[in-house]
């Protein structure tokens, strides 16, 4: 066994001086480490007292904070598919969670887009999808079907972490609305038998494909997303004996998750350190969306909630680590979005983007080494079809309708003097209103209405009876 260790430290280290001779030309490895339903404060780079996160947070320590990072919508579903195709999702109609029924062959990401992983794979990435899917459950869109090459978690949008409670053997035996919450978790197309709590199985599955990747010397992806600490609240001993200062029993369990995602993080980077990775690997940190109302989330200043267009549901923790490019330590203060990721690491890749799909991310790398200055994006731009919603960023400048009723008028509040929004800004400034609502009407003019049936509609377990 030692000397097996030593002949893969030895491989290590030889991997690792090959980074360093020829980083211009190798690839980088991309590892997204998702939360769900987690507040922008509840993380120690945001200022975090209760829950520690030392290993999350080495990511930002060892990278930078994103102060306002946002995702393309408040809730899972939409924002998983903006950031998985680096395009606004309601440019393809997933302007809501899509229903989950299996037989549906149209509910899920449309297969006109490509994935981040469809994409890689032209560039002989190998990429794996490590937790929750939420994309489809139709067979069309497996992930094995989407580009990537492992798959480890479950389709639906949540799921029970305690492996006594999946007893569910798939989809097709569900017969009331969240059961499938309690489905077993798949490997590729397998249902598999889980002995551990479940953002454990997801972090030891995470360091497995790692080590197997490093081993294969293959260059790859690894969307890591924990359905922590979305609900249920769910925790084990080991980690809920970490908070005994906390008294209220939702908040405490609420940590406890999050403590048992961070300890994921932590093994995350000490398989990249083994493997010599660091420096050949991005490694960004985000949430889904805001923290929910449900959940014992914290948003800290913010306004709203998971749902919300006001900044607590669209604001997320965010980090970005690139060790040996991007500076250690910063905090950037521009806006940034998740849709920026595929950008990125589409940039960094040297990969060619389908015209027909242009992207709406901008490559992060230059305005974190220093090299660009300016704001990465002139607009960011959020809708909720559903509700009539809209949402447009500029400069300090943001003008929402939250849920808009017939005939009312968006607010418009100044970000720098107004964190919490809550200062509507009146009339003299209705020339920035309504420039900004033009060029809201003139992006939504390019965006496509729901094309699936919602999770919110489903009863197709009833159907099937
Ligand atoms: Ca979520």
């Amino acid at each position: 066994m030692y000397k097996l260790t030593f002949f893969l430290l030895l491989l290590g280290s030889f991997s690792f001086a090959q980074v360093n001779t020829t980083k211009s030309t190798i690839k980088p490895n991309l590892i997204v480490i998702m939360t769900d339903d987690m507040g922008w404060a509840d993380v120690g780079f945001n200022g975090c007292k209760d829950i520690p996160t030392p290993n999350i947070d080495r990511i930002a320590n060892e990278g930078v904070r994103f102060e306002e990072g946002y995702v393309s919508f408040p809730v899972c579903g939409p924002s998983r598919a903006g950031f998985l195709t680096g395009r606004y999702q309601d440019r393809f109609g997933f302007t809501t969670n899509p229903s989950i029924d299996p037989n549906n062959p149209i509910s899920g990401l449309p297969l006109e887009e490509e994935t981040m992983a469809q994409v890689l794979k032209k560039v002989n990435y190998n990429s794996a999808i490590i937790g929750k899917w939420h994309m489809g459950t139709h067979p069309n869109f497996h992930p094995l079907e989407r580009g990537f090459d492992y798959f480890y978690g479950f389709l639906s949008g949540g799921h029970n972490y305690y492996p006594e409670q999946l007893t569910i053997n798939d989809l097709s035996e569900v017969k009331r609305k969240w059961q499938w919450y309690r489905t077993k978790i798949i490997e590729n197309r397998t249902k598999v038998k889980t002995d551990d709590y479940l953002t454990d199985e997801l972090s030891a599955a995470a360091v497995n494909y790692i080590n197997k990747q490093a081993e294969d010397d293959q260059h790859f992806m690894l969307y890591l997303a924990y359905n922590a600490p979305h609900t249920p609240l769910q925790a084990t001993k080991k980690y809920l004996s970490r908070f005994p200062k906390i008294t209220d029993k939702k908040r405490k369990t609420y940590a406890a998750m999050v403590s048992a995602v961070d300890d994921g993080v932590g093994h995350v980077l000490e398989a990249l350190k083994e493997k010599g990775l660091d420096e050949n690997t991005i490694v960004v940190f985000l949430s889904d969306n805001g923290g929910a109302h449900n959940n014992a989330s914290d948003n800290g200043p913010l306004r709203g909630l998971k749902g919300d267009l006001f900044e607590g549901g669209i604001r997320v923790p965010f980090a970005m680590r690139w060790k040996g490019t991007i500076p250690e330590g910063n905090s950037y203060k521009k806006p940034i979005s998740s849709l920026d990721i595929m950008a990125t690491i589409v940039a960094q890749s040297n990969v060619k983007i389908d015209p027909k799909r242009p992207l709406d991310g901008v490559n992060l790398i230059p305005f974190l080494t220093g090299a660009e200055i300016g704001p990465p994006h002139d607009y960011l731009f959020w809708r909720k079809w559903e509700q009539n919603a809209m949402a447009i960023r500029h400069g300090n400048y943001k003008l929402i309708a939250n849920k808009q009723k017939q005939k009312a008028s968006p607010n418009l509040y100044n970000l720098l003097k107004d964190k919490n929004e809550r200062i509507e800004i009146g009339f003299e400034k209705k020339k920035i209103s309504k420039q900004l609502h033009e060029k809201w009407e003139q992006w939504n003019s390019e965006m496509k209405d729901r094309v699936f049936p919602t999770l919110g509609q489903d009863v197709w377990w009833r159907e099937k009876k």
